[in-house]
């Protein structure tokens, strides 16, 4: 009897320190790409500082970057970003995207690779730490509108056996299907929340580099050739 076909050659079965570190540097260089269009998106619900936020905060992860000598440590790697995001960026999203790193460091401590089940349980962790430490629930109109759809969407790619590629293109996707739900919502947490109804009709900016930031990881390391949002290189 014929065996299955020869599973696809060089598929990916774990990502490296230097994976992580790529990642970690395309979502700095999405940010700065992004700066205006998330700023816009937090003007029309916000303070207009999202895009310059998250700018500034992964610019300044950028330079760690480059100083850091690198001892493997995947989990060491995502403290130092979650550490230098809370203390170089101020208002709601610096704490909650520090938090995100800090929680997925402590989750992948120690770990030089991390396969699709550690990146899950990492993922998972970040977002545990946000909810925990800005109490927002799904559909309170939050970077959580992305990031809960794209990890449930990623383990359940996994749990239905799909290689670690296609899992973080299904994440990537339910996280941009998740931030573009969030336009009809009415916020419940931050700022916009401050507006009521008036918070409806527009696009969460937090779902949206939230989003960027699974986007990203689908286009570092999966099969995806691009990154979905980001504009041609200046
Ligand atoms: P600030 O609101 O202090 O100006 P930012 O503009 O950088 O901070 O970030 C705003 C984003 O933060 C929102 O679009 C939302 O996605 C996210 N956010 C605000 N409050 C919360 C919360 N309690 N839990 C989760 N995310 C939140
Ligand atoms: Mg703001």
């Amino acid at each position: 009897m014929e065996s299955a076909p020869a599973t696809k050659q060089q598929a990916r079965v774990s990502l490296s320190y230097d994976d992580v570190l790529a990642w970690v540097r395309a979502f700095a260089a999405e940010a700065e790409a992004n700066k205006e269009y998330l700023t816009q998106l937090d003007a029309a619900i916000g303070d207009g500082d999202h895009g310059i936020n998250m700018n500034r905060g992964m610019s300044a992860v950028a330079g760690k970057l480059d100083d850091s000598a690198g001892d493997q440590d995947i989990g060491a790697l995502l403290k130092t970003v979650g550490m230098t995001l809370v203390s170089t960026v101020g208002g709601a999203g610096g704490p909650l995207y520090g938090t995100l790193f800090l929680q997925m460091g402590t989750a992948a401590s120690g770990k030089s690779e991390l396969g699709p089940d550690d990146w899950a349980a990492a993922l998972e962790a970040g977002i545990k730490g946000v909810q925990a430490r800005g109490k927002a629930e799904p559909g309170d109109k939050t970077m959580l509108d992305s990031l809960l759809p794209g990890l449930e969407a990623l383990r359940s790619a996994l749990e239905g056996g799909a290689s670690f590629e296609d899992a973080l293109t299904a994440s990537a996707d339910a996280a941009g299907q998740g931030m573009r739900d969030t336009i009809p919502l009415v916020a419940k947490k931050g700022r916009a929340s401050y507006l009521g109804e008036r918070s409806a009709g527009h696009q969460d900016p937090g779902a949206t580099s939230s989003h960027m930031l699974l986007e990203t990881a689908a286009a570092t390391w999966g099969g995806r050739g691009d990154a979905a949002e980001s504009p041609p290189e200046s």
